[in-house]
């Protein structure tokens, strides 16, 4: 059973996402047998794998799948297009360009790898040293704050998506604190500009435990002002639609939010934050 009323989960991946598995009516069905009142399918668009990932074709039928998805459950579930544009700041014109092909209730922006560099996911932790580690993360934030200041996304997804891969290599004993400057560089640009901050709780079904970012984060957030938050599962299976959401809404609520946000046409709604 949900603890929280009308839960929003807006951050999950259908069989048009690279490394997806189900059509999106499953995920949807799982969404209405999961409890939650608003979803957004956000299937991967890593500009700087176009080629690879073949994006072309996929946003198309991501998008196709997502309109007859919501149509086959309007009345049971609010269905939004999203999309999660990994990399945009990597190539501008060819984000804008597939951002205007389709019409999109909720963009989700974030960081996967480094410039011509493989994903967090792929890198050789076991050869890496703790400098290294801290070096990759500066980079890391860098970027991040370079994507905060595009500011073409609604919300910012998974800020700390490194320490997913970092921890679960078992190796280092990294403290973000030393990031403190940029992360709230990042986070008073999001505030300026009236976006959203993203709890993502996948990484409370991995062996990281902890949402990303964790509580410490999204308090700062509240401190400085931000008043938008997304929940995400970041399910890519049906099984982990909605999976963490009620910890998310209890992080939001322990840090001073009265409310979740989703996007409809690419513009904030407010949900009470209930029991
Ligand atoms: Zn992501
Ligand atoms: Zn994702």
């Amino acid at each position: 059973m949900a603890i929280y009323k009308n839960r929003i989960d807006l951050h999950m991946h259908t069989e048009s996402s690279f490394d997806g598995h189900y059509p999106a009516e499953l995920m949807c069905e799982a969404a209405v047998k999961n409890e939650l009142a608003t979803i957004a399918i956000t299937d991967h668009f890593d500009v700087d794998f176009f080629e690879e990932h073949r994006l072309d074709s996929r946003q198309k039928s991501s998008y196709e799948d997502i309109i007859s998805a919501k149509e086959k459950f309007s009345g049971k579930i609010k269905v939004l297009r999203g999309i999660e544009m990994g990399q945009p700041t990597y190539d501008l014109p060819l984000t804008e360009k597939s951002l205007a092909r389709f019409e999109y209730d909720f963009v989700i922006g974030s960081i996967h790898n480094l410039r011509k560099t493989p994903d967090f996911c792929e890198l050789d932790y076991q050869n890496l040293t703790q400098d290294e580690v801290y070096s990759l993360l500066e980079k890391y934030f860098e970027e991040e704050l370079i994507l905060a200041k595009w500011n073409g996304f609604d919300t910012f997804a998974h800020l700390t998506y490194p320490m997913r891969y970092i921890v679960q290599s078992g190796r280092f004993n990294t403290d973000l604190s030393r990031f403190d400057d940029v992360t709230d560089e990042i986070f008073k640009t999001l505030i300026a500009n009236g976006k959203a901050l993203e709890i993502n709780t996948s990484g409370l079904r991995q062996p990281i435990g902890k949402t990303m970012p964790t509580e410490n984060y999204v308090r700062r957030f509240r401190e400085l002002g931000g008043e938008f938050l997304t929940l995400g599962s970041d399910a890519h299976f049906t099984e982990h639609v909605g999976a963490g959401i009620d910890e998310g809404y209890a992080i939001a609520e322990s840090c001073g939010f009265e409310y979740v946000t989703y996007f409809e046409n690419r513009k904030p709604v407010q949900v009470k934050i209930e029991k």
